[in-house]
């Protein structure tokens, strides 16, 4: 299959990874949108949030508590931060591979665009 986060899962295709587990993968934003940008990806392949089914409950869950454990690692815990999915075209999304955007670091405005 021809999806660039399988291939980043699969260590085919470098990325700046900080956190690594069996069932999901945390790497930097190639393209930051804040002085934190990272990505939370299940190394499953699920396209869109559409696709997520009654065995990817644990699987989500997990994933939160990954973010808040970058979160307290990498130090924006206090100030807070930003916890962004894009779900297909008209939502922004353009890797269709499910990520987390984490952003932090700045003062986010709302709505977001
Ligand atoms: P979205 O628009 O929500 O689908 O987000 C896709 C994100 O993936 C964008 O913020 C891109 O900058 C990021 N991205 C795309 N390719 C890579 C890559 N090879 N390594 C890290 N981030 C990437
Ligand atoms: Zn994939």
């Amino acid at each position: 299959m021809d999806c660039i986060f399988c291939k980043i899962a699969k260590k085919e295709i470098p990325a700046n990874i900080i956190y690594e587990d069996d069932k999901v993968l945390a790497f930097h934003d190639i393209n930051p949108q804040a002085p934190f940008h990272i990505l939370v990806i299940p190394k499953k392949h699920i396209s869109t949030l559409l696709e997520l089914t009654e065995d990817d409950k644990d699987l989500i869950g997990h994933i939160y508590l990954v973010i808040n454990k970058l979160a307290k690692d990498l130090g924006f815990a206090d100030r807070g931060y930003r916890v962004v999915v894009n779900c297909k075209e008209e939502a922004g999304q353009t890797v269709f591979h499910i990520h987390f955007h984490i952003l932090a670091g700045r003062e986010m405005g709302w709505p977001p665009g």
